[in-house]
């Protein structure tokens, strides 16, 4: 099809692309210098199907963190290190309605509620076991890319800044610390989880990610396993629940999908079995969630049936 010019498919993408890209609520994050200088008008959109074909339209090359769309895959490696049982006693799955960095930890359970608010993310990092002569975040910048298909890097510099406006999480690592899920010095843990939210992506690297989830743990491109279909199921369950903060019963009226946003912009929404949909573009409502990218993966949910509730 590529000799006669863009798919039918793509060519949806960039009309999605075209009635959105004007938009213009939402502001990037200001909790970093380089988050903040974010080029607002960046937007990409990406779907990439769990065998293999990707679709695009728009900034789709352009690099920014990952941040906390992390967590989702780092949950994951702690799910593989660990008995499950081992892992729901450290970090519970019940959605918080919380922000992402609430100081919260059930008074009941004295667990973090889920693990993708910041509470839950840091104990999954330090869930996340050293292994054959690697460090923790060498295996997590390695799984990142064996999801992407592609070898992925740290912004030192991003890092830098995430590592001097970390207080808040550094409180929550010492909550957890105290509360016994964190068993020691969380020091370690909370610089790694710094590092990990600044692993660099583009949209269609966020694509694929979401694509080794979409087909069970298996990287679409390169035929790899990296995940057990068991620890997928889990992750998009959580992801279905938690995954947009306080914007997950609005996300899910609207998009009907397992999804994760991260706050240099990006989402990633996953259709099991079938595909994943990528979106990039910095400026976010109250909840940091991407203005543009949940109105896109709204129209393109809506407009290829892909919400959890439609009937056929
Ligand atoms: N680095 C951010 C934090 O931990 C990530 C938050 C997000 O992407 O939602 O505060």
């Amino acid at each position: 099809h590529r000799l006669f010019g863009p798919s039918p498919l793509e060519n949806a993408l960039q009309k999605v692309h075209e009635a959105l890209k004007d938009i213009d609520d939402g502001d990037p994050s200001h909790s970093t210098l380089a988050l903040e200088e974010a080029d607002r008008d960046d937007f990409g959109i990406v779907i990439a199907t769990a065998d293999g074909h990707v679709y695009e339209a728009g900034d789709t090359r352009k690099c920014f963190s990952i941040q906390s769309i992390s967590k989702a895959f780092t949950y994951a490696m702690a799910l593989e290190d660990h008995d499950h049982e081992y892992v729901d006693a450290k970090i519970d799955v019940e959605p918080s309605g919380d922000a992402f960095n609430e100081i919260s930890i059930d008074p009941v359970s004295q667990v973090p509620a889920n693990p993708m608010i910041n509470a839950g993310a840091i104990a999954a990092t330090w869930l996340v076991a050293d292994g054959k002569g690697k460090s923790r975040r060498e295996r997590i910048l390695e799984t990142y890319s064996r999801c992407a298909g592609r070898e992925l890097d740290l912004d030192l510099d991003m890092q830098q800044q995430e590592h001097d406006a970390g207080d808040r999480n550094r409180a929550l690592g010492w909550l957890l610390a105290s509360v016994g899920v964190i068993e020691g010095d969380p020091t370690e843990a909370l610089e790694d989880y710094f590092a990990q939210c600044c692993v660099m992506v583009d949209t269609r690297d966020l694509a694929m990610m979401g694509a080794t989830l979409a087909s069970g743990g298996v990287n679409p491109l390169t035929g790899e396993r990296v995940f057990q279909p068991e620890t997928v199921e889990r992750v998009l369950s959580v992801m279905n629940s938690c995954g947009m903060y306080d914007d997950a019963g609005d996300w899910f009226v609207r998009v009907g999908l397992p999804a994760k946003s991260g706050v240099g912009g990006g989402i990633i929404a996953v259709v099991p079995g079938q595909l994943a949909l990528a979106t990039f573009s910095p400026p976010l409502n109250r909840q940091g969630t991407s203005v543009r990218g949940k109105a896109a993966c709204e129209r393109i949910s809506q407009a290829m049936d892909l919400h959890f509730a439609r009937g056929p």
